[in-house]
């Protein structure tokens, strides 16, 4: 199943950015506290301290933001947009024309449920009545 596999990659890409925003936070935590440590303010490293911190921080937010992002797209798409040439490739393209088709042979109407596509793309259909197959063209003419 495609829409399973990929859902789960990106929620894995998710807890991925999480725990890096996580991580982040805590190293520019550290660099916060190391700037607001007595001997920095000696050494003059406070300024420097704060600005890496805060870089820190800021990237953690931004991992944070994307991976809550990610997540949301994941749950917003559904399995259709997320796998547009296969279902919806393996329709038959005039299913709804079908609809009010009459057999050639019987003159009764074709049943588009019975609607088969080969694998070269073509379609046949199966009359209700008289149970003959015919090929359906993209516009079916009868
Ligand atoms: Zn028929």
């Amino acid at each position: 199943m495609p829409f399973g596999r990929a859902g789960a990659r990106l929620a894995g890409m998710k807890v991925l950015a999480l725990l890096m925003a996580v991580f982040l936070w805590l190293l520019g935590g550290l660099f916060f506290l190391a700037a607001a440590a007595p001997e920095a303010a000696a050494a003059g490293k406070v300024l420097p301290r704060v600005a890496v911190g805060g870089l820190l921080v800021a990237c953690g937010t931004v991992l944070l933001v994307a991976g809550l992002r990610v997540g949301r797209g994941a749950a917003a798409g559904s399995p259709g947009s997320l796998d547009p040439g296969g279902r919806t490739a393996q329709e038959p393209p005039g299913a709804l024309g079908l609809k009010a088709l009459t057999c050639p042979h019987c003159g009764g109407q074709a049943d588009a449920a019975t609607v088969k596509v080969g694998s070269e793309g073509t379609m046949t259909v199966t009359c209700g009545y008289c149970h003959a197959v015919y090929l359906v063209q993209e516009e079916p003419k009868w």
